[in-house]
């Protein structure tokens, strides 16, 4: 079942990619400004090597102890009696929660941002964005995963449609597509769309203080934490308004990328304010 459970996870995110790289070859929103071979190749790399180290280091460990937490019968949801399809929705709504919270602390505690501005560092949005996640991110969010499972207590089902929905949600939301005003309004009534999250990568931190939604773009709006991105938007329009610019010269780099998260002068005192925001409530 598990091993099921693992390739129908292989094949959405496989799938995923494969279909938004074809839209948003038939369709960009933006220009492309810079080489999308560079970019697949650079954002394949990142993916390749977390692939590797999640195998050895968190997905087992994590699956057997959402295993443990299932057969233990811990959680909100067990005692909550759910099962079936009322589990899997919940689940997924629960956990999605979560994960807007984990989000958002990953923009204002310190030590969190140093790895999570490797994310933002990028100098433009595609699919491929969907795959720039430091390595250090992946590990420590790993830890507040299985916080999360013992305090809810998804079954193993419950979980892998739960990643492998961030999964799809992620590559969708970071495309390099758009939709017309209408159709937007109503997908983005529900779940994040590629304008909605652009807006959390825009340079302008009216905007990127904001829309830390995952799959239900429902906890911005509740949370006070959403901004209405424009379809005209200079953010929306153009590669220059993405991504961190103090990063900008260093953001295709492999060795300062893989690094910086370490160094003292990560953040920069004179950027803090630009890239590590904190006044918003
Ligand atoms: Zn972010």
């Amino acid at each position: 079942m598990n091993i099921d459970l693992d390739t129908g996870k292989l094949v959405v995110f496989l799938g995923g990619l494969l279909f938004f790289l074809g839209v948003e070859t038939l369709a960009p929103k933006r220009p492309w400004r810079e080489s999308r071979f560079k970019r697949l190749l650079f954002h394949g790399g990142i993916a390749a090597l977390n692939t590797v180290l999640i195998r050895l280091v968190i997905y087992v460990p994590l699956l057997l102890w959402v295993v443990f937490v299932e057969q233990q019968g811990w959680g909100i949801s067990r005692w909550l009696g759910l099962t079936g399809w009322v589990e899997l929705a919940a689940s997924l709504v629960v956990l999605d929660l979560f994960d807007y919270f984990w989000h958002r602390a990953n923009h204002r505690v310190t030590f969190l941002w140093r790895f999570h501005k490797a994310h933002h560092a990028d100098t433009a949005m595609d699919v491929t964005t969907a795959l720039r996640f430091h390595p250090g991110e992946l590990m420590i969010s790993a830890l507040a995963k299985a916080l999360w499972i013992a305090i809810w207590g998804p079954t193993a089902i419950a979980w892998f449609l739960f990643e492998a929905m961030v999964s799809l949600c992620a590559q969708f939301h970071h495309s390099n597509i758009d939709f017309p005003d209408h159709i937007e309004g109503g997908i983005s009534a529900l779940i994040v769309t590629p304008r909605f999250h652009a807006s959390h990568h825009a340079v302008d931190r009216h905007y990127g203080d904001a829309n830390f939604s995952t799959i239900f773009s429902l906890w911005d709006r509740l949370l006070r934490s959403y901004q209405r991105p424009e379809s005209g938007d200079a953010i929306t329009n153009t590669e220059y308004g993405l991504g961190l610019p103090e990063a900008r010269d260093r953001a295709f780099s492999p060795g300062a990328w893989l690094v910086e998260p370490f160094q003292s002068n990560n953040l920069n005192v004179n950027n803090k304010k630009q890239t590590q925001p904190s006044e918003m409530s």
